[in-house]
């Protein structure tokens, strides 16, 4: 499933690659993942220009010079930049583009692909209930979302509404990193353990955006990225040494979600 760094990396290569160029035509073979019939969808973006394309969260937005496209892929899937004369076998969403070649969007389950007219992007309800790109957040911004909340550090850390862009694949490793147990209450957070939290967000997101993002999802020309699971330090790796002390990594259920920790770095005090 692709999370933040991933994410990050697709928008940037859409952007290097698609900026300045002509969408020709749109074809849809999934019309329930519009938010608008197929005929607006197409009509919307048909001949538009791409001016960029930027993230928020989960979300892509390709900003045109006739409205918005906004991708999500969901559980996951592909964008390809392909010719236009050798489609992939599978595909939701096409764009067919100046240059013979073609932006395919697949789904492995269900994603979105949204198109919102020009000066209208803030009537979107799914971007609106997004909070700020976590790697966007500075430590005073951090530390005035924190304040006066209850819960543990764990799931407010995934609470997309929160903050945009953290999920299952990296929280393990940021929390390591902070030395902070998942359960850890947030009101007993000292304001060290906070900018240490702070600064183990951007360190482990942009360690896997720097290598491309996560290795099972690929790039726009089908290469996988290059975050493997060795480079992860706690996260998936029960019973392996702790990277820091060489006690071995457990697993706990926290919730309903599973947690990786070192007992003995990530000890619970509150
Ligand atoms: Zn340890």
């Amino acid at each position: 499933m692709p999370e933040l760094p991933e994410i990050v990396c697709r928008a940037r290569e859409m952007n290097e690659e698609l900026a300045g160029r002509r969408i020709r035509a749109v074809a849809v073979k999934q019309p329930k993942c519009l938010n608008v019939p197929v005929a607006e969808f197409a009509r919307g973006l048909s001949g538009a220009r791409v001016r960029g394309v930027t993230n928020r969260g989960k979300w892509l937005f390709v900003d045109t010079s006739s409205g918005h496209l906004l991708l999500n892929l969901g559980m996951g899937g592909e964008i390809l930049l392909v010719p236009s004369d050798d489609l992939p076998e599978v595909w939701r969403v096409r764009l067919d583009l100046d240059r013979k070649q073609s932006l395919s969007v697949n789904f492995w389950w269900f994603g979105y692909a949204h198109y919102i007219a020009a000066g209208r992007l803030d009537e979107h309800s799914m971007p609106a209930a997004l909070g700020p790109n976590v790697l966007d957040v500075s430590l005073a911004e951090f530390r005035r979302l924190l304040r006066g909340r209850r819960g543990a550090v764990k799931p407010f850390l995934l609470d997309q509404s929160n903050l945009a862009g953290i999920g299952n694949a990296y929280i393990h490793d940021i929390l390591f990193r902070a030395r902070l147990h998942p359960l850890e209450p947030l009101t007993s957070l000292s304001p060290k353990a906070v900018r240490r939290l702070h600064g183990a967000i951007a360190k482990e997101l942009r360690r896997s955006i720097a290598k491309g993002g996560a290795f099972y999802e690929v790039d726009l020309h089908g290469h996988p990225g290059g975050f493997r699971e060795t480079d992860l330090l706690v996260g998936y790796r029960e019973g392996k040494p702790c990277p820091a002390c060489g006690t071995p990594v457990v697993k706990i259920k926290t919730g309903s979600t599973a947690s990786f920790l070192c007992p003995r770095c990530q000890p619970l005090s509150g």
